[in-house]
């Protein structure tokens, strides 16, 4: 089988990445390890910068997102008898949409656009720096095959093969601490998501729908979700997200998804060798905290499906050879935000480290300065930043 990109993964990243080829007259075949529902049901991100969103529009992938979707003026920064409402509108004229990232990966699926094959195995990549790179896997029968590309699109996570076929330098923190989610069948008790400092550790209230929250909390590396039984997980995020501050009232529901995720900051470079890219987690990964993730992949996918569109249809290479550098500009800003965001939130049980978080918190919350840089990063920076 021969095509112009291979993609591997098809998570947010490859879909969308095919999706935008197939637009450009560029034709790509995408393969998969997991079934199609697998990939389509898995739980991660939830919340849409602006330009994602118009990105997404601009492709027609915006109907039910506009339709369901809720779009947020800002979020509130909280810490014990105090709550802020931060508004991005107000200071940048820019918004983020509640959207899972379950409902993006249902569009693009919907889309139809990508020649995908699902439940792949011993997916291979050969020759990435020649002109003919191939990849050889076994299809879900077990038959073996061979794809045929000019470029191979490595868009397959943190645990895909991609990263390991590019040489290359890696910068990595792991923080000493996990979130503990959950997904319940209740209402939200906040019109916009609540970011809350706490003594006994950060806390987040986000949603999916005006049926369903989902709520987090900083918790130790290496927690068993089992240990923290439904009354305790409620207990704990009304504690730390101000229960009974002005009246406030978090209103508990039956948990269907209980996990533990664990927070790293991670990224490698170059994000491209020979004919081999790499985009979206498979370079990357953010800590949840700033809502980084998911906007980060379909930053890097634009930048990359308008370089190979470029590449093909005009022979201009321009774009192609600088795309490492240009989705790495936007990478580190948002990895330092997201960095900057989770130091800011969660506790070390350093007194000193607690005072500098609270002096932080005042100072954003306060200052229209302080509080226009995190609403220009949180709503997201343009794409071609
Ligand atoms: C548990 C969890 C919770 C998260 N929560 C949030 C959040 O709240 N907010 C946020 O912004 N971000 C969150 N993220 C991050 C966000 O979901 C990712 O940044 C986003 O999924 C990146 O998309 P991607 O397509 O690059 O990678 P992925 O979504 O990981 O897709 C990669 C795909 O490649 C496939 N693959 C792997 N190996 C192979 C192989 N050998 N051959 C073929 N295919 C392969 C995988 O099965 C997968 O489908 C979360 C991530 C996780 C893991």
């Amino acid at each position: 089988m021969r095509t112009q990109v291979a993609i591997i993964g098809a998570g947010p990243a490859g879909l969308l990445l095919s999706h935008l080829l197939t637009r450009g007259g560029v034709d790509s075949v995408v393969l998969e390890t997991r079934s199609q529902e697998y990939v389509a049901s898995r739980i991660r991100a939830g919340l849409l910068e602006q330009s994602s969103v118009d990105l997404l529009t601009s492709v027609g992938l915006g109907d039910r997102l506009r339709a369901e979707g809720h779009e947020h003026r800002g979020i509130y920064l909280n810490w014990p008898g105090e709550r802020h409402h931060l508004d991005f509108v107000d200071l940048t004229g820019r918004t983020v949409w509640v959207y899972g990232q379950t409902e993006v990966q249902k569009d693009l699926v919907a889309a139809g656009t990508a020649d995908a094959r699902y439940e792949v195995t011993e997916v291979t990549l050969h020759d990435v720096e020649t002109d003919r790179p191939f990849v050889s896997y076994l299809d879900r029968d077990g038959n073996p095959q061979r794809l045929d590309a000019d470029v191979i699109a490595g868009c397959d996570g943190s645990f895909g093969p991609s990263r390991h076929a590019v040489p290359s330098e890696s910068f990595e923190r792991v923080y000493p601490y996990s979130w503990l989610g959950i997904l319940a069948e209740v209402a939200p008790s906040t019109d916009e998501l609540i970011y809350a400092w706490h003594p006994n550790g950060f806390a987040l209230h986000s949603m999916r729908s005006p049926t369903v929250s989902r709520l987090y909390l900083q918790v130790p590396n290496g927690t068993d979700p089992a240990s923290w039984s439904d009354d305790r997980v409620w207990q704990e995020l009304a504690t730390r997200l101000g229960q009974g501050q002005d009246g406030w009232k978090l209103t508990p529901g039956p948990i269907t998804d209980k996990s533990v995720l664990p927070m790293r900051s991670y990224v490698q470079t170059p994000m491209r060798h020979g004919n081999l890219f790499l985009a979206g987690d498979a370079a990357h990964i953010v800590p949840p905290t700033g809502a980084k993730g998911l906007n980060l992949a379909i930053a890097d996918v634009t930048l990359l499906a308008g370089a190979l569109v470029a590449r093909f249809k005009s022979n201009d290479t321009t774009l192609a050879d600088s795309y490492s550098d240009d989705a790495l500009r936007r990478v580190w800003r948002c990895t330092h935000f997201s960095w900057w965001m989770t130091t800011m939130l969660h506790t070390s049980g350093d007194p000193f480290d607690a005072q500098l978080q609270l002096s932080q918190l005042k100072w954003v919350t306060s200052s229209t300065a302080g509080a226009t840089g995190l609403a220009e990063n949180y709503a997201g920076l343009p794409i071609g930043f």
